[in-house]
């Protein structure tokens, strides 16, 4: 039998509006007596069913909706058919890529749960407590649906601490393949693209910006480009392969930038047309001001500035400093691709930020193209926090 929540009075509207939280400060009263990871009945103040949920005992959200249906019941079964409707979805997207995000969590009604599909490899990040609890259906589920797949667990994500879970590397199927390879190959818009799955950040690839990369093949043809924050170099390959004259990739992590020429070199491309530069990016661009460096174009793709609304104003600054920086290192007549993924800095917010950086070069330029997360990354209406990554092109 389920236990059960009971809502203080007033705290069903979001969940009336499909939102999949309840906050601790939301829960009035617990029947029965929830381990973590189970499955809860969720009730309003009044008695109204609202939802089935998982039991998150430590951490600030307490419960995360599986479903809004009374009539559905949270088993193996239920895992199978949501993640078989999100692979519907990726399979209908004509993806340039045989890596792709096959579960977006919340995106996919299923808080928590991560899977991104790299060829032959399912790579799963399993983050809240229902997920840990529920990671045999899951795993039971990618089988089915992948029976040549091998599947690898990657939850070491600092998330976990928040519900009292462990960080976890394992295993989960093994397809005869054994672990991961040290590289990957991926093709991704016609690019070769190494991937480390082990040890690589997130799954092993920024998966959420392939639609941005390909728009960069339209503003390289014959330019300079510095590529900041440029991890495995994704960015710049893109570039060269448009034909740039020169990219500079910077990143503070050897391993990415060590990936990034090898991914040069595997597509062929000319050795002279890169340069990798192990940097602080705040260091560099105000060392490139100082030495009069310009680049026609300049990528700002930086990693999650804001991690609370406590810090939201301070990574704004961060934001700020960056842009101004790169404004001031274009070209006449340059292009600036500006990136956010703090889903805690609204859309609005970063392009004000922009903009005051562009005034504060005293450079007002225009924005010609908004850009978004990739569509295996999909926003769900009913959860806006998951409109995280935005970015603009500037020019001028
Ligand atoms: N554009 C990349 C993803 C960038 S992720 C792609 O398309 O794949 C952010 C990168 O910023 C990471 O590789 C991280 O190592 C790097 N990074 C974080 N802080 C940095 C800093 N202060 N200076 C330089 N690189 C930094």
């Amino acid at each position: 039998m389920n236990a059960t929540i009971h809502l203080l009075a007033g705290k069903e509207k979001s969940l009336k509006r499909l939102h999949p939280w309840v906050f601790s400060g939301a829960i009035g009263k617990v029947k029965g007596n929830p381990q973590s990871g189970d499955t809860v009945a969720v009730h309003s103040a009044d008695g109204d069913w609202l939802g089935y949920a998982a039991w998150s005992p430590q951490s600030q959200i307490r419960a995360r909706i599986w479903s809004f249906q009374q009539n559905d019941s949270i088993d193996a079964a239920f895992f199978l058919a949501r993640i078989s409707a999100a692979k519907a979805l990726r399979d209908s997207l004509s993806i340039a890529s045989d890596a792709y995000r096959l579960v977006a969590a919340e995106s996919d009604q299923l808080p928590g749960v991560t899977i991104d599909k790299y060829d032959q490899w399912l790579v799963c990040q399993l983050l809240s407590a229902g997920a840990e609890r529920w990671r045999d259906a899951i795993v039971a589920a990618l089988r089915e649906l992948y029976p040549d797949c091998a599947i690898f667990e990657r939850s070491d994500v600092d998330v976990r601490k928040k519900e009292g879970l462990p960080p976890v590397v394992q295993l989960l199927h093994d397809n005869g393949s054994g672990l991961p390879p040290a590289t990957l190959w991926i093709e991704e818009n016609g690019l070769q693209l190494g991937v480390d799955l082990q040890q690589g950040h997130k799954t092993g690839y920024y998966l959420d910006q392939r639609d941005s990369r390909q728009a960069m093949r339209r503003y390289s043809a014959g330019k300079r480009v510095l590529n900041a924050f440029s991890y495995t170099g994704g960015f710049g390959l893109y570039a060269a392969a448009a034909g740039a004259s020169e990219v500079v990739n910077l990143d503070v992590s050897a391993p990415a930038l060590a990936q990034a020429a090898d991914n040069h070199e595997r597509n062929g491309f000319a050795t002279e047309q890169l340069t990798n530069m192990q940097l602080d990016v705040f260091e560099a661009l105000r060392k490139f001001h100082h030495q009069g460096e310009r680049f026609d174009v300049i990528v700002l793709d930086p990693p999650k500035f804001v991690d609370s609304k406590a810090n939201l104003m301070n990574a704004c600054r961060g934001y700020k400093d960056i842009n101004r920086l790169a404004v001031m290192l274009l070209k006449p007549g340059g292009t600036l691709l500006t990136f956010s993924c703090s889903g805690l800095l609204s859309g609005e917010l970063f392009q004000k930020v922009v903009a005051d950086a562009c005034l504060d070069a005293k450079r007002p330029m225009h924005i010609i193209e908004h850009l978004f997360q990739s569509a295996d990354h999909p926003v769900r209406t009913n959860f806006p926090e998951s409109l995280y990554l935005k970015g603009y092109v500037l020019r001028g």
